[in-house]
């Protein structure tokens, strides 16, 4: 900017240049009088992003002008947000001392920076949402590295301490923090760059200092020692928190006592979903990136206030590993969910609760507004209303409509627990309910924020402002009968103020306390001490009331604050009980059930359906499957043609499996979910194409990440593993991958599909591997979907067939057919079809297939009858727990399935 700097400044250009320069990465909000001005090249780009108009200003050599632009003072929250959507930060500068007592020009200062990952006003933030400010260091000595994140507006913080550098990019991806702190010499790998975190170098190393670090989180934390946070030996974290609290310092300029004790995230505690999963299941956004329709979010999320969303988030960002609380939870979940007036009832209460710790930061850090006050006395108004509603519960006086009279009579421990503990805040409340009014005007400055009776000077003072007439009014009437001068009068002028004029006749009635002040004509004019007193005080109430209610407003702040600890506390109670009833809720909207769980590594999973999928066709139109992994059957290798819904079936079992350990009911029958790890998925085209990275490369990285890092306890969900080479190299590597899958840890969980018809000849070759297939049907040349898993593999590809259903022309369609008519016989002839067979002959290690592998020529009938899907299927068939009917349908079912196929063959 020095470039297009006039060369003489006028005193306060050069004070607005000054202040700039120790902010140069902010736009400089400049206060003067009721605007706030930015000049030069801030200007150009707030003018720019606010659609405001671009002036100019005349320099002190008149010829140079200097580029402005400018918001009024009181509008200014509406025009920050935008420029923070942006990414930009901002610096405010106010005058800080009153121009009428300033001596030449008036001292600025700039009293806060905002930026997009410190915010805290609501406009700014998304409700259900954390806003998280990030750092992360790596240390190549001691290869390790640490990611710290906090959610300034709530106060909450925490991180954790990685081993590999990857994995720390992925988490700082995964908990997208808004700003992203790092050092200088760090580089962020290319997948970052479509991320939506704006990553800032800082240069100053002090930033990760370890010492200053300890220093920064010992004062914050108000603690001796780190091991009092468990951070003893987690250097690199520690330099991570160091460097949140120094830019939070930098750039606040408050005291961080909001922040809540630090919790460093224990891995070990947690299902993992890496961000690659979480994308690829559509957890929060769809795969083109946007939030809605089509995510599981949209589906589950039925809370009703922004902490119990934010609850929601986490736990479906880390759900439990543990059994202990996903049971405890699902004890709660169950609660309210054979309750419907109860849940109703919650829910009406908790509709009428605001952003309790948001609130309270505000107040913390003396940015909240009245209504933020008003809102709050709101919240905690609701909080005796919620109490009852589980207390009727408890007394049996409300007729609950679906819980039993057994459950009735019982309350559960966690509700006496939550009883026990709950806190009405009832003192803040009459406080708060005593001092404002309803609707407190915006500013603080200009009075009317608080109630007639809450405070005995201020009740006169408003008495004064608001009814200085009558009260004149009362002061001549009782005078009148005072003197029974019926015709005296109350006047006013600009040179002596109020005062009572008599006439000239009634003079003589006039008391000695009526000072005269002025003869006219026909009367004369008093004033009287209480007159004048009365008069003082009128001139003087309203700009007296301004500042005393300025005053008490700082005093209720300072009295709320005292209150932080007892509203988190309430704050966090409420979050578990919305979490809870929106589970229950989500459970009862869309027919979902209990799962079972327990420490083994079989799931099962009956009438299973894809939450998502199903809410957006309509659950009518969706066909339930059964899915089942077991130690026979470890790796389930799913064939079918493209559209069957192969796809759908992989992430639904892992959503399946997600939502259970959140403690949620899932969409199924019947689950009995054995607990996973984590869950690591490899599904569809991730084109990375913008950071540089093939398909294909992309592809084989998250294959190797997964084929590293899965344990016995993981559930992997494979899609079309090594489509971006040539089907040789695609093959062997699929085949290796089902392999060693298979083999690590006596065989992984691992739900595979594939392309490759060719892998389905592992089964009984592979321990683990077991073959299904989506069963489709054809139909005058045609296929139709049914939808149906079913054991055995698919026979071929039907890749014509869809082509034909999506619209390719018929001439194509028939060319295609011929071609590959052609390329089968040519094939046969010259006995160099890709065959398992064949490839078992060149691929060291591939065992032996069966002979007769190629599905399509060797339709499942003609196998030998121990490996034709129907005999799996009468093996699975449970004929202990079988009605009669449900036989019957099975039957029709398998000969609608097999029997028809096999005609048509
Ligand atoms: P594939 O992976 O085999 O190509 P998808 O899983 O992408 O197929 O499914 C294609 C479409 O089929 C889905 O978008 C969905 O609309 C529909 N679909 C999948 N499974 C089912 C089901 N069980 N019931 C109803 N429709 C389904």
């Amino acid at each position: 900017m020095t470039a297009n700097r006039p060369t003489k400044l006028t005193p306060m250009m050069e004070q607005y240049l000054h202040i700039k320069d120790q902010n140069p990465q902010c736009l400089l909000f400049y206060r003067m009088g009721d605007f706030y001005e930015l000049f030069f090249e801030d200007a150009e780009v707030a003018a720019r992003d606010l659609q405001i108009t671009l002036t100019s200003r005349s320099s002190a050599n008149s010829e140079f002008k200097i580029p402005m632009c400018g918001v009024p003072y009181h509008a200014v929250e509406t025009y920050l947000p935008k420029l923070l959507a942006k990414g930009h930060n901002v610096a405010i500068c106010e005058q800080v001392e009153d121009p009428r007592e300033a001596k030449g020009l008036v001292k600025r200062e700039v009293k806060r920076i905002l930026t997009p990952g410190t915010v805290v006003e609501d406009v700014n933030l998304v409700a259900k949402g954390h806003n998280f400010l990030g750092a992360l260091c790596w240390d190549a000595k001691s290869n390790s590295g640490g990611l710290a994140w906090v959610d300034y507006s709530t106060g909450d913080w925490s991180g954790m301490q990685l081993k590999k550098q990857a994995d720390l990019w992925q988490w700082a991806q995964k908990m997208s923090p808004r700003e992203l702190i790092i050092p200088d010499e760090l580089t962020p790998p290319p997948s970052f760059a479509l991320s939506e975190t704006i990553v800032l170098k800082k240069p100053t190393k002090a930033f990760f200092d370890l010492k200053r670090s300890t220093e920064k989180i010992l004062e914050s934390q108000n603690i001796v020692e780190l091991g009092a946070l468990g951070l003893e030996k987690s250097n690199e974290l520690v330099r991570s928190c160091g460097a949140l609290l120094s830019y939070l310092k930098q750039t606040q300029k408050s005291e961080l006592t909001h922040l809540s004790r630090f919790k460093p995230l224990n891995l070990s505690k947690h299902l993992i979903l890496d961000d690659i999963t979480e994308r690829n299941l559509e957890l929060f956004k769809t795969l083109d990136g946007r939030k809605g329709l089509g995510t599981l979010w949209q589906v589950l999320d039925h809370t009703l206030t922004p902490m119990g969303g934010r609850l929601l988030a986490e736990r479906m960002r880390h759900p439990w590993r543990d059994i202990a609380p996903i049971i405890e939870t699902q004890n709660a979940v169950e609660y309210f969910f054979t309750n419907d007036t109860l849940r109703n009832d919650i829910r009406t209460a908790l509709d009428l609760v605001y952003d309790l710790e948001r609130l309270s930061t505000r107040i913390q850090l003396n940015r909240a507004a009245p209504k933020d006050f008003v809102a709050l006395r709101q919240s905690i108004s609701t909080l005796p209303t919620v109490r009852s509603v589980l207390e009727k519960v408890q007394t049996g006086t409300q007729q609950y409509t679906t819980m039993d009279d057994e459950q009735k009579l019982t309350l559960p421990q966690w509700l006496t627990n939550l009883l026990k503990h709950w806190d009405d805040l009832a003192d803040y409340h009459t406080l708060l309910d005593k001092a404002f009014v309803d609707n407190p005007p915006n500013l603080i400055t200009e009075g009317g924020l608080f109630k007639h009776g809450f405070h005995d000077e201020l009740n006169e003072l408003i008495e004064l402002s608001e009814h200085g007439e009558s009260k004149l009014d009362e002061l001549l009437q009782e005078e009148q009968a005072a003197t029974g001068i019926q015709k005296m009068k109350l006047k006013y002028n600009r040179v002596f103020g109020y005062f009572f004029d008599v006439p000239k006749g009634s003079v003589a009635d006039v008391p000695d306390y009526f000072v005269r002040r002025q003869t006219l004509a026909n009367s004369e004019r008093y004033s009287t001490p209480r007159l004048k007193d009365l008069e003082e005080k009128l001139l003087v109430a309203t700009d007296k009331r301004k500042s005393l209610e300025y005053k008490l407003f700082q005093k209720m702040r300072e009295t709320m604050t005292e209150a932080r600890s007892r509203l988190l506390f309430m704050a966090d109670l409420l979050a578990g009980l919305d979490y809870w009833q929106s589970l229950a809720e989500a459970a009862r909207k869309w027919n979902w059930a209990r799962p079972a769980l327990h420490n083994e590594t079989h799931i099962s999973i009956k009438d299973g359906r894809h939450p998502v999928v199903e809410a957006v066709q309509g659950s009518s139109n969706f066909i339930p499957n059964d899915l089942r992994v077991d130690n026979k059957r470890k790796l389930l290798l799913i064939t079918g043609p493209n559209m069957a819904g192969k796809s759908t079936v992989l992430r639904q079992m892992a959503i399946i499996c997600i939502l259970a350990q959140m403690g949620s009911y899932v969409p199924a029958r019947e689950a009995n979910i054995g607990v996973a790890d984590r869950i690591f998925s490899r599904v569809g085209a991730s084109d990375n194409l913008a950071q540089g990275q093939s398909t294909f490369m992309v592809e084989m990285m998250e294959t190797a990440r997964i084929l590293r890092q899965a344990t016995k306890r993981s559930l992997i969900i494979l899609d079309e593993i090594g489509r971006g080479t040539s089907t040789f190299d695609g093959l062997s590597l699929a085949w290796a991958v089902v392999e060693e899958l298979c083999r690590k840890s006596n065989g992984i969980r691992t739900l595979f599909a594939t392309h490759y018809h060719e892998l389905t000849a592992l089964e009984g070759k592979i321990a683990g591997v077991h073959n299904m297939n989506i069963a489709i049907k054809e139909w005058g040349g045609e296929i139709v979907f049914l939808r149906r898993l079913v054991p055995g593999p698919s026979d071929r590809s039907y890749g014509i067939e869809v082509a034909n259903l999506a619209g390719v022309p018929a001439n194509v369609v028939k060319r295609a057919k011929e071609i590959l008519a052609s390329l089968e016989s040519n094939s046969q002839k010259s006995n160099q079809v890709q065959t398992a067979t064949t490839m078992s002959g060149v691929l060291p290690g591939i065992p032996e297939a069966p002979t007769k592998t190629k599905a399509a020529k060797t339709p499942p009938v003609n196998t030998e009858p121990v490996n034709h899907p129907l005999v799996t299927a009468l093996k699975d068939l449970d004929t202990d727990n079988i009605t009669p009917m449900d036989a019957l349908k099975q039957l029709t079912e398998w000969k609608l399935l097999w029997g028809e196929r096999n005609d048509a063959n």
